[in-house]
């Protein structure tokens, strides 16, 4: 898939899934002049094997790493909205929280996680937020009377987004190729230093290469979208919206 969007907004559930599944394509857009936006949904309380950590203490030094994840791939900004990990529900407030960002970032492409893997284990996190970011793009955020206070009281138009890519799919239909960025992906993911556990840096990049080289065989292989030659890439599932 080729596309240049000038506006971006990534919903990512955890602090490391979008560097994880879309750290490359968000380094390529940046480089090619886009602006990109993050929201962060949960805190990342829970994400550690350590059970001497304090979930504050984690969610602190969490927080640390996704700032400096999104200063390496160039993300201009990134809201945190603070929820516990772990507890995200698909309910009217989260879903508002999510209009709010993209009725003010006014994004071209969403990038957020997946909401229906069947047959590969997926946090509850995942599912939730691609479902909430789904019905947050279309139809919440474009319709005046969703939400309307919104506008009627803060002045928040509404917005059309044209696309949302879902990473971790697992009938993927975009491939974007990253081999100029994997690098810098590599420098995001490793960002994430509660992360990468007892794996060295060696490991990691092995496993995420490993990973970049299956999608880059997917998208060769695929017929829903045109591209050839690929040697590392990430895989999406695109879903269009009538702007
Ligand atoms: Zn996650």
């Amino acid at each position: 898939m080729e596309l240049n969007p000038e506006r971006v907004l990534v919903i990512t559930p955890h602090p490391d899934d979008a560097e994880v599944w879309a750290g490359g394509v968000i380094a390529k857009w940046v480089r090619a002049g886009a602006q990109i936006h993050g929201v962060l949904c949960t805190d990342g309380s829970k994400g550690a094997p350590d059970p001497e950590i304090h979930p504050a203490e984690l969610a602190e030094i969490r927080a640390r790493e996704q700032l400096a994840a999104a200063q390496v791939l160039g993300i201009k900004n990134i809201v945190m909205l603070g929820r516990p990990d772990g507890e995200l529900e698909d309910t009217s407030d989260f879903r508002r929280d999510l209009v709010r960002q993209i009725r003010l970032i006014k994004p071209e492409v969403v990038l957020t996680s997946e909401p229906y893997r069947r047959n590969m284990q997926w946090h509850r996190d995942h599912r939730i937020t691609g479902q909430v970011a789904l019905d947050a793009v279309f139809p919440y955020a474009r319709d005046h009377l969703h939400f309307g206070d919104l506008f009627a009281d803060e002045g928040i138009e509404p917005h059309k987004t044209a696309m949302i890519l879902f990473w971790g799919s697992e009938n993927p239909n975009a491939f974007v190729d990253i081999a100029d960025d994997f690098d810098t992906k590599m420098q995001a993911v490793m960002a994430h230093r509660t992360q990468t556990g007892q794996r060295t840096e060696d490991q990691m990049r092995a496993f995420i290469h490993a990973r970049a080289r299956d999608a880059a065989e997917a998208g060769n292989a695929s017929t829903d979208d045109d591209v050839t030659g690929l040697k590392l890439a990430e895989a999406f599932r695109r879903v269009t919206f009538r702007t």
